[in-house]
Order: structure tokens, then sequence, then C-alpha cells
């Protein structure tokens, strides 16, 4: 019988009755069997989330200072949900436990971990399902990526008819001591646990209905976007669409796997399908994304495009300022490298000087106050138009387009505009195509 991974996001646990409702949802279709929770999230816009709380309480107890006041909130959280639901489970004496590890100074990640740890047994026994411990299956080695024996491990002890409950953002390093994934991780543990038994859908479940095809806070009421590639959902996610941690889609792609977006207040709403492949037809574009804060350094030099290792040599020079780079469109005798803020904060000056005496240019400089937009489809590809459609709705807008960029794969259209034009682009290009 076909199996499926539902994953629940921090809002979806974070109180006894969204749990409870949790509970309807996998009790509503019997190959729900694999239940990965977050830790407890937000109830509310002005609550804080239980991995935050965790992270406070490591950050003072290794400063000697207090852990109290956040510990309290925590403690509150997990009894209140605890009482509510009538779990069986001593949770005040884990909560004892947890308090007396932090006074005593144990590791970063264990404590986060924590949140998702205690969630999970909660909801085990809620559930009357197994629990399953992910650091004893799930090993991630020194780069934050999954082993591969985890997948055997994990299929191992998942092969029964119950329904387990696996809790999601940690495993353990090949020294068995726990480690978890960055911010958001619980997708991934969901993706790993999909790959490992073999489901039919990886779904999900969060507070909306699935991606949008634009940002709702640039473009009035977005439409949903029903189906999208694992490649176009990475290209959208790279600049700045985010719902889903980008690197839980490589587990479940592998074996093509669909990821469902799904809303557990609206559990009969179809969300968004992330598929191996879509029909382009009926959708040349997908979806519109872009952010700002981007700075473009410009080098001219007569008789670049006869000079062997000229860009390797300006790249080099950002290598050695450990800073990565976005694009680089480049002309005959002209080179511009797409750097974000954030990476060349504190070091455009020295950057600068390095190129004008490393590489002799005509001229050299760096400009700031670029966004980025990235209209993505992989129907772009072999269709004549698409880019006349783009950049006639900009020019209509009266937008001054400053870079454009096409990747090879024709799966995305990028332009950078002037920060000030940064919306009203990404309303003319959503009006264009969606
Ligand atoms: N609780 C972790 C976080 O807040 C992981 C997750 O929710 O996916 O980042």
């Amino acid at each position: 019988m076909e199996v499926v991974v539902c994953k629940f996001g921090g809002s979806s646990v974070a109180d006894a009755e969204r749990i409870r409702n949790i509970r309807e949802v996998v009790r509503l279709d019997p190959r729900r069997r694999f239940v990965v929770v977050s830790a407890p999230g937000k109830r509310q816009k002005s609550d804080k989330k239980i991995t935050d709380l965790l992270y406070l309480c490591h950050e003072l107890a290794a400063q000697g200072l207090d852990i109290d006041e956040p510990f309290h909130l925590i403690r509150e959280r997990y009894l209140k949900i605890a009482r509510e639901l009538e779990v069986e489970l001593n949770v005040d004496k884990l909560l004892a436990d947890l308090d007396k590890q932090i006074r005593a100074g144990v590791s970063l990640d264990f404590v986060a971990s924590r949140g998702e740890y205690l969630c999970a047994r909660i909801v085990a026994d809620f559930f009357q399902a197994q629990f399953v411990e992910a650091a004893d299956h799930i090993t991630i080695n020194d780069e934050g990526l999954v082993v591969e024996k985890s997948y055997k491990s994990l299929a191992s002890v998942l092969s029964g008819e119950s329904i387990y409950v696996i809790p999601g953002f940690y495993g353990a390093d090949s020294e068995g001591e726990i480690k978890t994934f960055s911010r958001g991780g619980s997708d991934i543990t969901g993706a790993i646990v999909a790959r490992a038994v073999g489901a039919a859908v990886y779904e999900n479940w969060t507070d909306v209905s699935g991606f949008l095809m634009s940002d709702p806070n640039i473009v009035v009421s977005p439409k949903p976007m029903r189906t999208v590639t694992y490649r176009e959902i990475r290209e959208l996610a790279y600049m700045g669409a985010n719902v889903f941690h980008e690197e839980a889609i490589f587990p479940v792609s592998r074996e093509k796997i669909p990821i469902n977006i799904r809303n557990t207040h609206y559990p009969n709403d179809p969300g968004t399908m992330i598929v191996h492949h879509r029909d382009t037809k009926d959708r040349v574009v997908v979806g519109i994304a872009g952010k700002i804060g981007f700075s473009i350094i410009f080098v001219e030099k007569l008789l670049m495009n006869r000079q062997v290792g000229f860009g390797r040599r300006l790249f080099s020079i950002l290598e050695a300022h450990g800073i990565s780079f976005e694009h680089a469109p480049s002309g005959i005798d002209t080179m511009s490298v797409i750097v974000s803020d954030s990476q060349l904060k504190g070091k455009a000056q020295r950057v600068l000087e390095d190129v004008k005496k490393q590489l002799e240019p005509d001229r050299a400089e760096i400009t700031s106050g670029f966004a980025l937009i990235a209209t993505v489809g992989e129907g772009m590809a072999y269709r004549p138009g698409i880019a006349a459609r783009l950049f006639t709705a900009l020019a209509n807008a009266g937008i001054n387009i400053r870079i454009i960029d096409q990747g090879s794969s024709e799966i995305n259209i990028i332009v950078g505009v002037e920060t000030a034009d940064f919306e009203n682009a990404v309303r003319a290009i959503y009006q264009a195509f969606c």
C-alpha cells in the first residue's frame, strides 16, 4: 500500500487545539503513516517560537546568566499543551531534566533540538503512535548533509504497520552527538523520511495553501501556484520566495517523489504540488520573485576579450575576499559581477583597489542600489516571445532595465532594476504573465 509522509510546521503544532487538528488531518487518509513535527511556533504574531527561546536559553547560560525567564515560557507552553491533550507522558520531568542540562552547559545543537524532541514525544503519545528518535537514525556530516546510510537505518525502523512520529530538524554527527540542520530544517527531515520509506507523496503542512505566484506584499492577491517543478521552485526559493527549505528538495527530487504544500487550516485545499515534470502548455511562467540589496562590480578594459584569464583573475579577487557572486553578465570589453550587499559589506573599497591594481582596467566601479527579479518557468525554453513580453511590460511601466541575465537553462530571465523601481517592476511582470 502507498504511504504518505506528513510534516507539520511550527504553526501547526503551536498549541493543543492545533495538534488535535493535525490528528484529524492524519486520520483523513490511511496512507498518512509518517508524521514529522517542528517545534511549536507562534500562536499569534507577538508570540515567541520555542526554538528561538531555546537558543536564547543557551546563549544566556553560556554567559553565566539566568535562564529563568525564557525557560519559564518554554515550560508553560509545553505543560499547557500536555495538560490540554491529557497525555500520559511525564512532560514535567522531561522539562526539569532539560533545565538542568542547559544550566550544565550542553551544546547549542542539543538545546535547539529539544523543541522538536519534546513536541514529537507529546504528539506520539497523543496519537498513540510510535516515537522514533531521529538522532538514532539520521547522521549528518560536517557539511550539514545527510549521510547515505541514514536512509537504510530509517527504512528498517519505519517498516512496521503503525503510525510513526519523528522529530524534525536534527540528527546526530558521526560521534552520535546531536546536530541540527539550518533553521527551518524540519522540512529536510520530512524529505529524508519520505525518501527512506518510498512515499507516494511528501506532504508539507503549513499555515498557507501552498505557494503564490508572487509576493502578496507587492502584488494584490496573487494567484496560487498549483503545479511547479523542483527546478522552478529552487530558482524561486533562491530569489527570495520562501515557504519551504530549499535543501529539502534534494532527497525527494532524486526519487521523483512529489511534494505537496498544504494548509492545516484548510485541509481540503489542494495546495501546491512540486513535481519532477509539468505540462508547460497551460502555464509558461510559474512565478515571479525578487530581492533588493545588490551591487554591481563593473570592469571595462579594451581588448578584454583577447586576454586569457581575465575573468579568472577577477573572480580570484572576489574569492580572496571571501565573496560569492550571483551573476556575471559580460560584454566584449566589459564584465559586470553582481554581488549581494551583504557579501560586499565592509569590503567594497578593498575589492575595488585590488581590481584596479591587479587588472589595470580602463574603468572599474562598484554601484549599489539594485534589485534582481527572476521570472521563472520551464515553459520559456524553446518558446519565442517571452523575453519580448517581459521587456515590453517593463517598458510600458516606464522602468529602466539595468541588467539582463538569462541562464542557458532558459528556465528564468533575471532583470536588474534600481531599488526604487523594484515593486513596480514585479507588478508589471506579474500582470504580463499571470
Ligand atoms: N524549529 C526549527 C526552526 O524554528 C526547525 C523548523 O521548524 O523547521 O528553525
